[in-house]
């Protein structure tokens, strides 16, 4: 049975396995099979990671923190987790193709996922035309006419990695202002290939085989209208991923996994969570790695407790022995 393990790969889950690696509890880390190193392996340069001024490509991060989580003692494995069972003191984690582990602990690192619009044809043209990274997808939109929806630092950076290879790239937001942070605006204005298109939401996607255009509606006026592209990038946020704990662990308003206060420590002992799949607010980069350091050292504080109890439990009965054994030898 295993001390710990941790689901998850992104840096929150990844900074908790080199906690518990040098704690000595050679943890064992799941990442996903397809999304190993979470939404940093879709990022371009990480200029916000303290330590890095001349900043760093996500994936190179993400590579850095598997090393250093592997230096310690960390086992990585490839591989989905299908099932968990979390209310004995032995969890189970069942995987995909590894087979099912047990563990004394467990941290979820699970992250988010890629938000959708929930249009009828954006799965249908999903992956022709249709796109929720930038970095993954831009590449095929060389000299292209594209849209990005959304008004965070997603679809900021988005839209301008994908001027690299569109011709045109229009920014289209529900609203008249941007959420995202001044930084990413003021990149995003001076770009001469970004038209911004305010106050406008995609109400559909047109094309049969491929991404045509798109039918936008004025949210203030209501007014309808067309707008050709060959593209459309998604970037309007993510949601917690939870589905692996529906029913076993308590959810906040906002969906994600309910921790105690500043702690990790969900409903359920033995059970943590950190980064992006607790946090609707921050999900920074830096925030995460944070935050799988304090499950780390909540797990390690369970784990240390447990077995001082088990050792008293030990004391105690040898002392009962010993004393049924006396009391014996008087008789
Ligand atoms: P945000 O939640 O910050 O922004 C989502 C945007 O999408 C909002 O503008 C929102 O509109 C819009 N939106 C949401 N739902 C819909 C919908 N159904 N239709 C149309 N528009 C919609 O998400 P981000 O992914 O941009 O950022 C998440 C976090 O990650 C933030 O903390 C951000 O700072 C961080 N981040 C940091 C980066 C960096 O520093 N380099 C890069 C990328 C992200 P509205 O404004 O009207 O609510």
């Amino acid at each position: 049975m295993r001390e710990i393990i941790i689901i998850g790969s992104g840096p929150a889950g990844f900074t908790a396995a080199i906690y518990a690696a040098r704690a000595g509890l050679n943890p064992l880390l799941l990442a996903s099979s397809v999304e190993a190193g979470g939404e940093l392996m879709n990022t371009t340069e990480v200029e916000n990671f303290p330590g890095f001024p001349e900043g760093i490509q996500g994936p190179e991060l993400m590579m850095k923190l598997q090393e250093q989580a592997e230096k310690f003692g960390t086992e990585v494995i490839l591989d989905d987790v299908t099932r968990v069972q979390l209310d004995d003191d032995v969890k189970t984690v069942e995987t995909g193709y590894s087979g099912t582990f047990e563990a004394r602990s467990v941290i979820f690192a699970t992250g988010s996922a890629y938000r959708k619009l929930g249009l009828p044809d954006e799965e249908r043209l999903s992956g022709r035309g249709v796109s929720w990274c930038a970095t993954c997808d831009g590449f095929f939109f060389k000299t292209k006419t594209i849209a990005v929806v959304g008004g965070g630092d997603s679809a900021m950076e988005e839209a301008t990695f994908l001027t690299r290879f569109a011709d045109k790239v229009y920014l289209v937001h529900r609203k008249d202002t941007l959420r995202a942070s001044k930084i990413m605006q003021e990149r995003a204005f001076a770009n001469e290939k970004i038209e911004f298109v305010w106050n406008s939401e995609v109400v559909g996607i047109a094309g049969e085989n491929a991404v045509e255009g798109l039918q936008l509606r004025d949210t203030v006026t209501g007014a309808e209208s067309e707008l050709p592209v060959q593209g459309l990038f998604v970037a309007i946020g993510n949601d917690p991923r939870v589905h692996l704990v529906h029913g076993q662990l308590d959810l906040t308003v906002d969906g994600t996994i309910a921790v105690d206060g500043r702690t990790s420590k969900t409903n359920l002992p033995g059970v943590f969570a950190a980064g992006d799949v607790i946090d609707p607010h921050y999900r920074q980069a830096v925030t995460a790695a944070a935050s799988g350091t304090v499950a780390a050292l909540d797990a390690e504080e369970y784990l240390a407790a447990l077995d001082q109890v088990a050792g008293e439990s030990a004391a105690d009965l040898a002392a009962d022995l010993v004393s049924a054994t006396s009391a014996g030898n008087r008789t």
